[in-house]
């Protein structure tokens, strides 16, 4: 392991008595943090060099958490996004829209629950920030290699330790829970995986959202393999789960 860096959490939020605590909470953690008050810097922040963690209040004075959330994905951006919602109907309709978070935490919240999601969430996104464009002194030029087998350019790869998934010879930009949902199917391709199982593992167990979630994270991953090229698939089995077909290159 390389020493312990501090997570950098990008904190979104205009309201200063809701920021404040927070901030103290998890700068107390050990967490860098960083806060902007309006969305479109957060867009700027995210974009320039990348975060580890997002923790995106909803209303924004410019334009709205779930914009901003979208701007972000849009712009490459895989690392955790946790949002800040009201309880109840906001949150449903929330979770419906498919805008690419990761974790939805319901106002009032506790710090212990919101210290628990935040872990979780830089549990699962580690790679993020280290990947982000940070421009450091020139590149360095490609070492020449021996030249590796070619890959199939179909063939789909899911490196679970370094939470990289390849097509080809050609790397898939997957969000965390994209990953967690793909490197858990692949991990018995052919099998059916039950919902409940996906929902388990996935997400923690003090979800309380939606399953809508499990639903549009599919959705969002079956149309990125599917404009990947890979013959992979994730097959709906009705009623009862999901399973991992085809992308090996045995298929
Ligand atoms: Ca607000």
């Amino acid at each position: 392991m390389l020493p312990e860096m501090p997570h950098l959490v990008l904190l979104v939020e205009d309201d200063d008595q809701i920021a404040a605590p927070l901030i103290r909470t998890l700068e107390r953690e050990g967490y860098e943090v960083e806060r902007v008050d309006a969305g479109l810097p957060a867009v700027d922040r995210v974009v320039a060099t990348g975060v580890d963690l997002v923790l995106l209040d909803l209303g924004l004075p410019d334009i709205d958490g779930l914009e901003v959330c979208r701007r972000i994905r849009a712009a490459g951006y895989t690392g955790g996004v946790l949002i800040l919602t009201a309880r109840g109907g906001e949150l449903d309709r929330v979770v419906g829209l498919d805008v690419g978070a990761d974790d939805y935490l319901a106002k009032p919240f506790g710090l212990a629950e919101l210290l628990a999601r935040t872990r979780a969430l830089l549990r699962r996104s580690a790679p993020a920030r280290a990947e982000a464009p940070v421009a450091v002194g020139p590149t360095p030029a490609p070492v020449p290699s021996a030249p590796a087998p070619a890959p199939d350019a179909t063939d789909l790869r899911v490196d679970a330790d370094a939470r990289r998934v390849w097509v080809g010879a050609t790397e898939l930009v997957v969000t965390a829970k994209e990953f967690d949902v793909l490197a858990l199917l692949d991990s018995n391709p052919g099998a059916v995986f039950t919902r409940e199982r996906v929902m388990d593992e996935v997400w923690d167990e003090n979800w309380f959202g939606s399953t809508k979630t499990l639903d549009t994270t599919i959705g969002r991953l079956r149309q990125k393999l599917e404009d990947s090229g890979t013959s992979a698939r994730v097959v709906t089995v009705r009623g009862v789960g999901f399973r991992l077909e085809g992308g090996r290159p045995d298929a």
